[in-house]
């Protein structure tokens, strides 16, 4: 059993992501009491049923007092609201995290809502999920090596990151740092420019008058592609929003892509077409 290294830990937001993390941190004895805050009551009387949390907080101000750390497990467009409302009652020496898929909003949000807090304030991202939402879907093993990205402020003190890293390493996570600029742009790239595609392609094909026959015949091609487009809608369109700068340029890359395809394709143009399909295969096939 791992020392206690949390006396109380206080997630708001105890879905897929607050709930797996505090799952992983009851399974290695790290924490004390874990107590949740949420919008759902129903969500939280569930997460209690199932042992994710140990209390559920009568608000915001119950949830933080005493807590050694807070993580915001929200989806992006609320943290600002939490943060607002929590900063009056956080304790000197309580550590304040977050999930979120976007970093460099989240930062700024501290430096807005908790700039006496920012020495204890360590953005984070843990680079694990799936298209479920909710309690029900925490999963112990969620960050079984799984990379976690901590995005610390200039003012953010080296104590208050150990405590989050080591937190992280129990969950089982590879943790690694980076500036929040530098992981917008990557994750621009890689995750949310491939969810954008994937909820456009399924909402081109479910408003056509022929949808139906158009879902029955997809395979598995299709369930690849599109798995991600199962995903919460209201946390994707906080995350396009909070990453807005990056993510458009991402677009007009793809954009531009697409039309060398559409170009090769409308000139018969066989050899450009597998140079693309060629090139993508080596990386895909070598990238596991
Ligand atoms: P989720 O929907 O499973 O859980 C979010 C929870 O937050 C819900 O239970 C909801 O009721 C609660 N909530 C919403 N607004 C709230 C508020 N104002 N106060 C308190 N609780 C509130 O979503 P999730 O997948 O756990 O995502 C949480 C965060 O983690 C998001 O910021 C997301 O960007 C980030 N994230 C998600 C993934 C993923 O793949 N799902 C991966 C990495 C990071």
């Amino acid at each position: 059993m791992t020392q206690i290294l949390c006396n109380k830990l206080a997630v708001f937001g105890v879905g897929l992501i607050g709930g797996s993390f505090a799952l992983a941190l009851k399974q290695a004895g790290a924490v004390g009491e874990v107590v949740g805050v949420g919008r759902s009551h129903a969500n939280l009387e569930q997460a209690l049923g199932l042992g994710i949390i140990d209390r559920i907080a009568i608000d915001a101000v119950d949830a933080v007092q005493g807590a050694d750390i807070v993580v915001l497990a929200v989806p992006v467009g609320q943290m600002a609201a939490i943060m607002q409302s929590i900063a009056p009652h956080l304790s000197s020496n309580t550590v304040v995290t977050d999930a979120g898929s976007t970093k460099q909003d989240v930062v700024a949000l501290m430096r807005q809502y908790l700039p006496a807090q920012l020495e204890l304030c360590v953005p984070a991202h843990p680079i694990a999920g799936a298209e479920l939402s909710g309690a029900t879907a925490a999963r112990v093993n969620l960050y079984q090596d799984k990379n976690l990205i901590l995005t610390a402020l200039p003012e953010t003190t080296m104590e208050s990151v150990q405590r989050v890293r080591q937190l992280w390493q129990l969950c089982g996570a590879k943790v690694s740092a980076m500036q929040a600029a530098e992981h917008d742009a990557i994750f621009a790239t890689v995750s949310h420019l491939p969810h954008l595609l994937a909820y456009a392609l399924v909402d081109m094909i479910v408003q056509r008058e022929n949808a139906d026959v158009l879902f029955n015949f997809a395979a598995s091609g299709f369930r690849d592609f599109t798995r991600i487009a199962a995903s919460s809608p209201e946390m994707w369109r906080d995350i396009a929003l909070a990453n807005q700068v990056a993510l458009l340029a991402e677009l007009d890359a793809y954009q531009a892509k697409l039309n060398q395809l559409r170009d090769a394709l409308a000139t018969n143009n066989g050899d450009a077409l597998a140079d693309i399909f060629s090139r993508a295969q080596a990386a895909r096939q070598a990238w596991q």
